[in-house]
């Protein structure tokens, strides 16, 4: 059986920072340290760093120390209500997902309307809104294209700007992008912003490029990560025997063992003794020979 492992499986760069970061304020926080929302959208590491003392938290009203902001970034209002109870924030926010926000304000004030894909209730788009203003569609899939543009036209504006979420699908994106191209009007002023993440862009190409290659592909991540899930979508495109688990546990062996060929991709918040956990085990079960 031969095994391929994706070059650029596991944390990005974003979450490496947070989640180093966040054990190195542990260390000095005498078990008041709080963090707003999950720092990686992962069960292992999430239950390793609250056995060390990190408090999670939904809300930043909850907070009696310093707390965390984690890659995904949060909205405005959160900076404000922590500066009006004298919080201190310790802001991993990735710099990709800063910029997101700074181009954000900076169009909506100049008058722009905003187009911005990606997932609806994820919090980077939760964060990302609260600086678009009051003009703003979320295009989350392609068909929402048209109804986004419709809106655009009864707005009157005619200055249009479209960004994406960090981790939406590049695929989708330029589609998208297409869309709105042609059918915007020649009088509107269009921005086009490619705000997809280049560890985003990377493991999504890697995860397509295996995956035409092997007959069984493994993606290892958090059930509620959306980077991990357009990985399995990718997947699944190319190889119908494509699972997407979290840890080995999930693992079906049974299954495993009727394939030659596997490939193996982890999404960006997935630690290396995740990708690592699953390879021991598909041998110490001599799956892998
Ligand atoms: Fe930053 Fe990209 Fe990682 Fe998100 S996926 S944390 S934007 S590097």
């Amino acid at each position: 059986m031969e095994i391929i492992v994706g070059k650029t499986a596991g944390f990005c760069y974003g979450v490496k920072r947070a989640v180093e970061g966040a054990k190195e304020e542990l260390e000095n926080s005498n078990n008041n340290l709080y963090c707003l929302g999950e720092l990686v959208h992962n069960k292992e590491v999430i239950n390793y760093l609250s056995e060390k003392g990190l408090n999670f938290i939904d809300d930043i009203n909850e907070a009696t120390g310093e707390t965390i902001i984690r890659a995904h970034g949060v909205e405005k209002r959160v900076y404000e209500i922590a500066k009006s109870k004298n919080i201190k924030l310790k802001d991993f926010t990735c710099p990709n997902v800063l910029k997101i926000h700074e181009i954000a304000e900076q169009y909506a004030k100049k008058g722009f309307y905003i187009f911005l894909t990606g997932a609806k209730d994820h919090p980077e788009i939760i964060g990302t809104i609260s600086y678009c203003g009051s003009y703003l569609s979320l295009i989350t899939k392609e068909d929402d294209t048209l109804k986004a543009l419709r809106q655009f036209e009864k707005s009157k504006k005619k200055k249009l700007l479209l960004i994406s979420q960090t981790t939406f699908s590049l695929e989708k994106f330029y589609i998208i992008k297409e869309i709105v191209q042609n059918e915007t009007l020649k009088d509107v002023e269009l921005v086009i912003k490619n705000t997809i993440c280049m560890a985003t862009e990377l493991r999504q190409k890697e995860t397509d490029e295996i995956s035409k290659k092997v007959d069984y592909m493994i993606i290892i991540g958090g059930k509620n990560s959306s980077n991990t899930k357009k990985l399995f979508d990718i997947a699944q495109k190319n190889c119908s025997n494509s699972i997407c688990i979290e840890t080995k546990g999930d693992l079906n062996l049974d299954e495993v063992k009727n394939f030659d060929k596997i490939g193996i991709m982890a999404g960006a918040s997935t630690p290396d003794e995740s990708i690592k956990g699953v390879l021991e085990y598909l041998k110490e079960q001599e799956v892998v020979l």
